[in-house]
């Protein structure tokens, strides 16, 4: 089953972590620096006051 993780799956801090059994969890990295921040965030997050889009990967040449 495919997890919708909402604005974690564009987030610089979104991170997935894909269990033994082969679900997907995504795991808040601004949890490390603020522990008010759910370290696993239920799931989708459709708003977050900390989300920061991730950096577009740079043109090529
Ligand atoms: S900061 Fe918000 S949007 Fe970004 S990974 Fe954490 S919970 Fe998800």
């Amino acid at each position: 089953m495919t997890t919708n993780p909402g604005l974690c799956r564009r987030c610089a801090s979104g991170r997935s972590i894909k269990s033994g059994r082969g679900s997907v969890f995504w795991r808040c990295a601004e949890h490390d620096r603020d522990p008010r921040m759910a370290k696993y965030p239920p799931l989708p997050v459709l708003r977050c006051p900390l989300f920061r889009p991730l950096e577009p990967a740079p043109e090529p040449g």
